[in-house]
């Protein structure tokens, strides 16, 4: 007879076993007890928590500093980023980059850069949610580790991830504000860089959002 496990189980189990060494039982996650452990050990894991594990080339966990005031979210990894394993590694990496420098941060100093999910979806579709609920653990665990006291969020689906009722972006972004799940933290909306490539018009007004997020963080 086949005894099925109760969900909660599962979870645990499939939580805790990621990143399976050869010989030395379980590498967790979940008990590492550094960033950088975390990160060894989730990057070199073979997560398939969710379908995206089946077109990955990387796991995309990464870039920046983890002790960092700031951290970014986006939706999820670029075609570039799982080619190259990094997250804001192309050209909307590179925009963003300059944006930041001319406000006197630098993304690889100032900045811890994260996705809501950590593998590439297919044709640069948006995540789906449950795709972003089997991924959430690892974001969690990282915002956990960070210390930052601004969580950014770039893009439209960042937003309505974390604050599905502030609609339209149009009317929140550069707008702060603050989340019960993240007391102690202001949390900035902010357009997604790669928007601006597509339509340049809006980097004035992402300068002026950085500037005042700079401000802030200087305080
Ligand atoms: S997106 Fe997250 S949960 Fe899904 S396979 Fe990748 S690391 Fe695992």
């Amino acid at each position: 007879m086949t005894v099925k496990m109760p969900p909660q189980t599962l979870e645990r189990r499939d939580l805790f076993k990621l990143g399976v060494g050869a010989t030395a039982g379980v590498l967790s996650t979940a008990s590492a007890e550094t960033y950088p452990e975390f990160r060894r050990r989730l990057r070199e894991s073979d997560c398939q928590r969710c379908a995206l594990a089946a077109g990955r080339r990387h796991i995309v966990v990464d870039r920046g500093n983890p002790d960092a005031a700031i951290i970014g979210i986006s939706d999820a990894p670029s075609f570039v980023e799982d080619a190259q394993g990094i997250p804001f590694c192309g050209r909307a990496g590179q925009k963003l980059d300059e944006l930041f420098a001319a406000e006197g941060l630098s993304t690889d100093k100032h900045l811890l850069l994260v996705n809501v999910v950590k593998c590439h979806p297919p044709y640069n579709r948006p995540p789906h949610p449950d795709e972003m609920a089997r991924c959430e653990p690892f974001l969690e665990r990282q915002l956990a580790f960070s210390p930052a006291r601004f969580v950014v969020l770039l893009g439209i689906f960042a937003l309505r991830r974390f604050a599905p009722e502030r609609r339209p972006f149009s009317a929140h972004v550069g707008q702060f504000f603050r989340l019960p799940q993240w007391p102690g933290r202001e949390v900035l909306p902010l357009h997604h860089p790669a928007l601006l490539l597509r339509n340049p018009s809006l980097e004035p007004l992402m300068r002026k959002h950085i500037r005042e997020l700079a401000a802030r963080v200087a305080t």
